[in-house]
């Protein structure tokens, strides 16, 4: 694999951005090497500036459910464009793009547009807050939640593939108000509320976690935890960043019949463009400037460019059979990746829910934060090599999620497999 532009243009970078990159992920610190610089992507591929082609398993890190550059979001996009790219004044898309969310998820009554997950955590937070008269958050280790000073506790994500505890530059005040529970654990919420029981306002978790690699919520752990802050009156945050119109139309809400006091949306509802959203139900919303005292604006908010790409995503996803077709996908790599691993005895475990996955290199069921660490990462990165030489783009990191989208072809998983073949033999020669 030529890889001479990239390395070239990374060292360019890093005279420029910190660490070459706008995210610290995309470095390829957590694997080892030199990132690649796309140049430009089509359907289930990226191809790089040294014309390199990928099958990507990346896939913006979520949001390109549909693939790269689908026909109808491009449209879309160009079509809003050609109307004027931003006017901070109310626009028609806006209003359908609330619509579709509403419609889809049944506690969320009313919804405000953001530029990022991050931003859309950062103001729900607040308005839980102003709500509940409370200031303490429950979070789970191994979540991420965009990088919001209080929950870079223990976070996953780039915090985690960087093996870094949190982040500097947080007060001991921002951190005291955060309490890290075990994900899958019910006990630590319970003893949590007993230490601190009035000042919770309230608990975040990815439904489904993705950023400690794939972790499903144990059966009756949401329902367990939804029952908890009723009783103590402090609100859950379901964090859908990741999981909303990805494990079906109403995220993981609808999957696991849980619901949410205020939900967290991102990624696929701005269809590759820059986005977040967060809602619930009015009486909540309502508090929210200019109807409450709860401060919160953007000068992008609601950009019409962002806003037709997420609704042409999301009509798409409601029009066709996106869900069946991904669920066989991933479920045939899913099992394809398991027989290899089995047939060449590589220790792997697969935790996958619809067309999110990981791939861990351990002969353990992988449950919470500890299990995933406790994997074996350099294993992975070996992997992630590998696969990367081969053509395969796989997250650069043994704790980030890889997504199928609706452009794989069964071609993409059956060279996939073969490349996945490949790999565990060297693995297992070099080991
Ligand atoms: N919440 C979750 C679950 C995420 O996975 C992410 C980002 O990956 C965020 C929040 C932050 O979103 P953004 O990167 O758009 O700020």
């Amino acid at each position: 694999m030529n890889s001479k532009k990239s390395i070239i243009s990374y060292q360019r970078a890093c005279a420029v951005i910190p660490g070459g990159v706008n995210s610290p992920v995309r470095s390829f610190n957590a694997v080892g090497g030199n990132p690649i610089f796309i140049e430009k992507g089509a359907g289930s591929k990226i191809y790089d500036i040294d014309g390199n082609e990928y099958i990507d398993y990346v896939c913006s890190w979520g949001p390109l459910i549909l693939g790269h550059c689908d026909r109808d979001v491009v449209n879309a996009v160009i079509e809003a464009s050609e109307k004027g790219t931003s006017f901070g004044a109310p626009t028609l898309g806006e209003v359908r793009l609330a619509e579709l969310i509403t419609q889809q998820f049944p506690s969320v009554e009313k919804v405000r547009l953001v530029n990022s997950g991050t931003e859309a955590v950062a103001s729900a937070i607040r308005l839980a807050r102003a709500y509940t008269g409370k200031s303490k958050i429950i979070k789970a280790a191994g979540c991420y939640h965009g990088h919001v000073d209080s929950l870079l506790v223990q976070s996953g994500s780039g915090v985690a593939s960087l093996g870094i505890p949190g982040s500097s530059g947080i007060t001991n005040e921002q951190a005291r108000q955060t309490i890290v529970v075990g994900f899958n654990d019910i006990d630590a919420v319970n003893k949590a509320f007993e230490q601190f029981s009035n000042e919770i306002a309230a608990i975040i978790l990815e439904p489904i976690a993705g950023n400690m690699g794939v972790i499903p919520p144990k059966e009756g752990y949401l329902s367990a935890i939804r029952q908890i802050c009723d009783k103590h009156k402090s609100l859950l945050i379901l964090d859908e960043v990741i999981t909303g119109f990805r494990v079906s139309l109403g995220g993981a809400q609808k999957l696991f019949d849980v619901r949410a006091d205020i939900t967290i949306l991102g990624k696929i509802i701005g269809g590759g463009l820059p986005v977040g959203a967060y809602g619930s139900r009015a009486e909540i919303m309502d508090l929210l400037a200019p109807l409450g005292p709860v401060y919160q604006a953007g000068t992008l908010s609601g950009n019409p460019l962002a806003v037709a790409a997420g609704i042409a995503t999301i009509e798409k996803l409601i029009s066709s059979d996106v869900y069946a077709k991904l669920e066989k996908r991933s479920s045939q790599l899913e099992q394809g990746l398991l027989s290899e691993a089995k047939r060449l005895g590589v220790a792997i475990t697969i935790n996958r829910v619809g067309s999110m996955m990981s791939i861990f290199f351990s002969d353990k069921p992988v449950e919470n934060y500890d299990d995933a660490r406790a994997s074996d990462v350099e294993k992975y990165n070996k992997f992630f090599h590998l696969m990367l030489e081969k053509g395969i783009y796989l997250a650069p990191s043994a704790f980030e999620t890889m997504f199928v989208s609706y452009a794989h072809s069964d071609d993409d998983l059956q060279i996939t497999l073969d490349c996945a073949r490949k790999s565990f033999e060297e693995l297992d020669r070099n080991s």
